[in-house]
């Protein structure tokens, strides 16, 4: 053999085991440990030892320092084999109750008795985590703000960072590892909403699941392109879009509800033994199909004559807004009949901001109001 054809014959190897590794997706340790956790830039639960609970950084994309930024990784991997669920928080950086729904739900697992494996992700939006906010900072054109739950499934070759750390943590951690998947969000800072699931409920999987959390409200709900629960559904993965209340502070009275229908899901799915908790019919969950927007038309200061999970009638008015000299400016009403579902709670508010929205049934509801088009922009949930 000469040089050559040995060194063809290395890199045929190399090659037919970098397309092994890729087929099986194998866990790849970077050799890093941080804070006593092994740093990972692939995950393959199947590789993992049964019947433990397993902790690591997953490695995503890099700082312009050449830094990475890094995510927690907790993985309760059961005894016997079975399904795989998938929890995820911290797609946004300004939502707290879903890292301490996502932990007690992890805190309530025993590997020992599981058949399957449960991998909690949480900070996926590092740097919108580290500052408290919705949005991702990227460096480039002078600093611009990227919401991350419109950029999925990413691209690992994107023009952006924000889009790359998108495409390494949907390829290389949660697709080889999730068969259902649960995506845990609050309301954004300003805002405020009740205990609520947005779900494909036509998709009889996604249905079997939303229906399992004793919560206030669920919207059957189209999806929206770039969110990380539309990319699943597309992937072929049945998932779903939880809100815990308000940003920035622990929900105590919601997050045991979430906790209990969590549990639920991975009872349905044979996961964990025992049986099932509360449910949707025992909470008396109220459904609907579409969101009326009740928008400002001016800038000024905001009393709310309705809250949270209020039922309201077409008609209505649910909202007073007052200029500095305490001048009555204007009257919001809602146009239909059904529950509040999210709400304004910044008082001085410029126009064009969601006052509040009011889950009902519609004929139309993929068209209702502003919610052909408009709404999509102003999903900020
Ligand atoms: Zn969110």
């Amino acid at each position: 053999m000469t040089h050559t054809s040995i060194a063809s014959a290395v890199l045929a190897g190399i090659v037919l085991l970098a397309h092994a590794a890729g087929a099986d997706a194998a866990t790849v340790y970077t050799g890093d440990t941080i804070q006593g956790k092994r740093v990972i830039s692939q995950l393959d639960v199947n590789d993992l030892e049964p019947g433990k609970k397993h902790s690591f950084f997953f490695q995503g994309v890099q700082m312009g320092t050449g830094q990475h930024w890094y995510l927690p990784v907790v993985v309760a991997k059961g005894a016997k084999p079975g399904k795989k669920i998938l929890l995820i928080s911290g797609v946004h950086g300004d939502e707290v109750s879903p890292v301490d729904a996502v932990q007690r739900t992890m805190a309530a697992l025993d590997p020992a008795q599981m058949s399957g494996t449960v991998t909690a992700v949480y900070d996926v939006s590092r740097p919108a985590k580290e500052g408290v906010t919705r949005f991702w900072p990227a460096a480039q054109s002078g600093g611009a703000m990227i919401d991350l739950n419109r950029v999925w499934p990413g691209n690992e070759d994107g023009g952006s960072a924000p889009i790359r750390h998108a495409g390494l943590v949907f390829n290389r951690l949660f697709k080889p590892n999730v068969d259902y998947a649960l995506d845990f969000h609050t309301a954004s800072t300003g805002g405020d909403f009740t205990a609520f699931i947005f779900a494909k409920m036509s998709k009889p999987e996604i249905r079997a699941m939303a229906e399992l959390y004793p919560i206030e409200q669920i919207k059957n709900d189209p999806g929206y392109s770039g969110t990380l629960e539309t990319a699943l559904v597309e992937a072929g993965v049945p998932a779903f879009t939880i809100e815990i209340g308000g940003p920035r502070s622990y929900d105590r009275r919601m997050i045991p509800l979430f906790v209990e229908g969590s549990l639920n899901v991975l009872k349905l799915h044979g996961v964990v033994p025992g049986p099932m908790g509360r449910t949707a019919k025992d909470a008396g969950t109220f459904f609907g199909d579409a969101f009326h927007t009740v928008r400002a038309t001016h800038g000024g200061f905001l009393e709310l004559l309705v809250d949270l999970t209020d039922k309201v009638t077409a008609g209505q008015k649910v909202a007073v807004q007052r200029n500095s000299f305490g001048e009555v400016v204007k009257e919001y009403t809602t146009a239909v009949a059904g529950e509040v579902s999210t709400i304004q709670r910044d008082a001085m508010i410029e126009p064009g901001t969601r006052v509040m929205q009011i889950l009902h049934d519609s004929p139309k509801p993929e068209c209702d109001g502003d919610g052909c088009g408009e709404e999509a922009a102003d999903y900020v949930e």
